[in-house]
């Protein structure tokens, strides 16, 4: 593993990156207890929706051996000190704990009912198991509950049978900043198409972060919720207008009007080589990537 620290102003670093220097070894951010007392983060995927390379496609972008430009549905592991939050659990959940070594889970958050969000879901179970039972708390909006519901109607219901092998969770519906493993939590209400869905700002530690994966406008009043954060993690999904995603320069535009000390990009679609973007990128703002882990360090704040 290669670490590199980010230089914020002139007399300390505020973040420690981790560079996986392959796609197969990833080293992991989650034993030991130094490690989990800190306020982390790992992208467990970048990618849009069909996840890159896009089936069936040959370009550049798909065709490429940068083991950065293979991009599974986008997911984002929060480590909280000792507690972990995973914010969505699209397709690849499974493969993406797998390929992480993700040690444990303790609440999910959902930012919208989206398949590339949600249809990982039940594989929550598998960590029920190794936490000794341990009901999980899943927080998101309204709809995404009822969406929920009716998906997988399984994990609500009363079962029928006993020693059924399913989630358990406890569904919490939130519309508003709430505390949950020893952090501030706020929903992020954002456009993207006709879904209700949310970005979440965590606030740990007297540091902040900000990660909406997926977004066309962002409403002025959630504008207000997103002041002082030293990490932004924002959707750009390519250069074509969408109508429900960010395009690289509106990407751009809206990660400068938030002025966060450092901005990621997540959810790409193949829109150009990871070594190329990161090229032509404003110097706070970078392109994510699988496996991509950052620690927000203590006490080195302006
Ligand atoms: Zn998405
Ligand atoms: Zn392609
Ligand atoms: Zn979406």
């Amino acid at each position: 593993m290669v670490s590199r620290s980010i230089p914020v102003g002139r007399h300390c670093s505020l973040f420690t990156v981790h560079y996986p220097l392959s796609p197969v070894h990833y080293p992991l951010s989650t034993a030991g207890s130094a490690r989990l007392a800190r306020f982390s983060f790992r992208f467990l995927g970048s990618g849009t929706s069909a996840g890159v390379p896009i089936i069936g496609c040959d370009c550049p972008v798909c065709t490429s051996t940068d083991p950065r430009d293979n991009r599974m549905r986008s997911s984002l592991y929060v480590t909280l000190g000792d507690k972990a939050l995973i914010i969505d659990t699209g397709p690849d959940f499974r493969m993406q704990c797998l390929r992480f070594k993700v040690p444990r889970i303790d609440a999910v958050f959902l930012t919208h009912l989206h398949a590339d969000h949600i249809f990982g879901f039940d594989d929550i179970r598998r960590y029920n198991t190794l936490q000794n039972n341990q009901v999980i708390h899943c927080y998101c909006g309204h709809d995404t509950l009822e969406g929920m519901r009716r998906i997988f109607p399984y994990i609500t219901e009363k079962p029928n049978t006993q020693g059924l092998f399913r989630p358990m969770i406890s569904f919490v519906e939130v519309s508003a900043p709430f505390e949950a493993l020893g952090a501030k939590l706020t929903p992020l209400p954002v456009l993207h198409g006709n879904v209700a869905t949310y970005g979440l700002r965590i606030d740990y530690a007297g540091k902040s972060l900000a990660y909406i994966p997926d977004v066309h406008e962002f409403p002025e009043p959630t504008l207000d919720l997103m002041h002082g954060l030293d990490v932004l993690i924002l959707n750009m999904l390519r250069d074509k207008p969408h109508p429900t995603h960010l395009t690289r320069e509106r990407a751009i535009a809206y990660a400068t009007q938030i002025g966060a000390q450092r901005t990621w990009f997540t959810h790409f679609s193949h829109i150009m080589p990871h070594a190329d973007l990161e090229k032509i990128l404003p110097p706070s703002m970078a392109p994510a990537y699988d496996g991509l882990s950052v620690t927000l360090s203590r006490g080195c704040l302006k």
